[in-house]
């Protein structure tokens, strides 16, 4: 490879602000005072608050290199499987920004900001459309605050049937968030064991499904990037059992404008706006996870719900059956609004087609990869495919060191090690924003990182050598993090 899209010169070291000033610089100039001197009173006086003196090129050179140690969607590809590293139209961000939105408060009355609940109900009807599913709350704010909402919900239905379920059933290909969502709930997760093609099998979710299971919580397409084949089998035995189906819509992007999830027998599915529908996220940013469910399930979800009425648009509370409230006020409103935006720029035919190219673009990486690295389930996938570390084995390289090595070249690592059913996994996630030249430039990295791994996989165990910290002690930064430096 003669050229690699990181970069080896001018990464700068960075000291705080503390040990970079010196007594006496100053960021801008007072004018000459023109009153008489006045000494403060004693008690207020003292040697005041512990800041560093520094000028102004001081701080700008600080926050300036500290962003450049940052890697975002906006500087490369972050094929980040589960995550839908897409990148974000700035046309949203402005949206966001605009002072009519940044200025409403949340306790204004309803008269004076009906454009701001239009914004929420419409985004509602919106995401109704997309899913199938008619009712929608925008209140959750992150996918695993929608699957917490999901499972209160589950609970309030089967109480006003009369009867409390303890149960609930989840793959083991889900998100650690589906059996964290449901124990809070105070419902016991049972595994279910996907099959040889990577899918859930009938016969096993009617072995497992009885009358004290409230439900399945379903990821689909699930995190091998596959179609879960047999959902409406699945989803005809829970209901026959009076359970519910939970849809986890964390990977939206797979069929979002394609497939009307009310018909694959869903009940009740989350979405993350920050992921699928365009909001910047990683870093523990603001999210939001809107919950969508069937009519019958309407009446739990949590207030205050934004109604439209003769009046005009209004929160209501007047819900008995609700499940509460989630979040202060009504949900993470700026993410709302780029998620509207992102929708209304798109249109119809642009959210089905970013799907398509998703798909499309996840497929060509898994045909191209797969003589290089071991796929373990050789299928078409959806939007994000999992390779494994398995051809690497006899040189003692593993995913880690694949994941090390890239950064060398400028990408941001794909996850790693998950899903867990998948030994050493590689889950790669391109999405629909990445160019074919982007495309064919981490294609030719992996391979280059695959003839490494086989002709000097020293060069591996040792990565990352360029990058500004080189390998951590991942244990003890996560057990003795040093957060002053
Ligand atoms: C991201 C993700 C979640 C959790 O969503 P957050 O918004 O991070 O809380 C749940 N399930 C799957 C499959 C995910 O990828």
């Amino acid at each position: 490879m003669k050229e690699t899209v990181g970069t080896h010169g001018l990464v700068f070291n960075e000291p705080l602000l503390w040990e970079k000033g010196a007594a006496g610089r100053n960021g801008f100039s007072m004018p000459p005072r023109d009153v008489p001197e006045s000494p403060l009173d004693e008690a207020l006086a003292g040697d005041g608050p512990d800041f560093p003196d520094l000028s102004e090129v001081d701080v700008v050179r600080h926050f300036t290199r500290l962003s450049q140690w940052n890697f975002g969607v906006d500087s490369g590809m972050y094929p980040l499987g589960s995550c839908t590293m897409k990148y974000n139209p700035k046309t949203n961000e402005r949206q966001a920004t605009l002072p009519g939105f940044t200025g409403a408060h949340p306790l204004l009355p309803a008269e004076l900001c009906q454009g701001t609940l239009q914004l929420m109900y419409d985004l509602q009807e919106f995401l109704a459309a997309i899913t199938g599913l008619p009712a929608v709350t925008v209140q959750p704010a992150a996918g695993s605050q929608g699957e917490l909402t999901g499972m209160l919900i589950f609970a309030a239905y089967h109480k006003s049937k009369g009867k409390a379920r303890h149960k609930i059933l989840i793959p083991d290909t889900a998100h650690g968030t589906n059996p964290a969502s449901a124990a809070l709930c105070g419902f016991k997760a049972v595994a279910v064991a996907s099959n040889e093609r990577g899918v859930l099998s009938p016969e096993t979710v009617a072995g497992l499904m009885d009358e004290d299971t409230a439900g399945i919580m379903i990821t689909n397409p699930n995190t091998l990037g596959l179609f879960e084949e047999n959902i409406h089998e699945v989803a005809r035995i829970v209901h026959d059992k009076g359970g519910l189906v939970y849809g986890d819509g964390a990977n939206m992007n797979a069929i979002m404008g394609i497939v009307d999830v009310s018909q694959l027998g869903v009940d009740v599915m989350h979405l993350n706006l920050h992921k699928t529908f365009s909001t910047p996220h990683g870093g523990g940013g603001p999210g939001s996870g809107p919950v969508c469910v069937t009519s019958e399930l309407a009446p739990f979800l949590p207030v205050p719900r934004v109604v439209k009425t003769q009046k005009g648009y209004e929160l209501s509370e007047d819900f008995p059956q609700s499940v509460g409230k989630l979040h202060a006020f009504y949900g993470n409103f700026g993410i709302l609004i780029r998620a509207y935006s992102y929708i209304l720029s798109m249109g119809a035919a642009g959210l089905k087609k970013a799907t398509q190219l998703a798909v499309l673009n996840a497929n060509y990486i898994k045909e191209k990869l797969k003589g290089d690295f071991h796929l373990p389930y050789d299928r078409p996938c959806m939007h994000e495919c999992v390779f494994n570390d398995k051809n690497q084995e006899a040189y003692r390289v593993t995913t880690l060191d694949i994941a090390k090595r890239l950064m060398e070249y400028g990408f941001h690592p794909p996850t790693v090690y998950f899903p867990l059913v998948v030994h050493g996994a590689i889950m790669v996630e391109p999405t629909e924003t990445e160019c074919k030249q982007d495309i064919d430039a981490f294609i030719e990295t992996m391979k280059a990182i695959a003839a490494e791994a086989r002709e000097n996989p020293k060069l591996l165990h040792e990565a990352p050598q360029i990058t500004k910290v080189r390998r951590l002690d991942e244990t003890l930064a996560a057990r003795k993090p040093r957060l002053t430096g």
